[in-house]
């Protein structure tokens, strides 16, 4: 845990969440500034800063994160069509320092994502 990170204050349940889906590895729960109308935040328990961050180990939890995408994306009737985005870095619009996934859904998603 770091004692800065707020998702990782959320992990510890000291901030709230709406938390719809957890995992040994994984939690998930909606994002505070919704950009669609499902925009659900998956993460990783371990703080993790961003994807350049992982290693070797990591191999599990992340191939959790997808296991959990598909149950997710299945519970909230996404089937049609969602997508799933890390920004990484500050050039990508990255504000949290904890590894996350947003996954967003239920209207048509434009391409490029700016
Ligand atoms: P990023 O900008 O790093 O890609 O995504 C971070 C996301 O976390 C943002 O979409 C922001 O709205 C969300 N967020 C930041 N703080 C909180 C919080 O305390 N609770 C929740 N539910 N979402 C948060
Ligand atoms: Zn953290």
């Amino acid at each position: 845990m770091a004692t800065d990170c707020i998702f990782c204050k959320i992990i510890a349940r000291e901030v709230p969440a709406n938390i719809v889906w957890e995992t040994e590895q994984v939690l998930v729960f909606p994002d505070m500034n919704p950009q669609a109308p499902t925009h659900l935040l998956i993460i990783p328990k371990k703080h993790i800063p961003s994807l350049l961050h992982i290693t070797p180990d990591d191999d599990r939890m992340i191939a959790g994160i997808y296991a959990v995408v598909k149950d997710v994306a299945t519970k909230f009737n996404l089937d049609e069509g969602f997508r799933i985005v890390t920004n990484n870095g500050a050039l990508a619009g990255q504000t949290v320092g904890h590894l996350h996934f947003h996954l967003l859904g239920g209207r048509k998603l434009v391409w490029p994502p700016g």
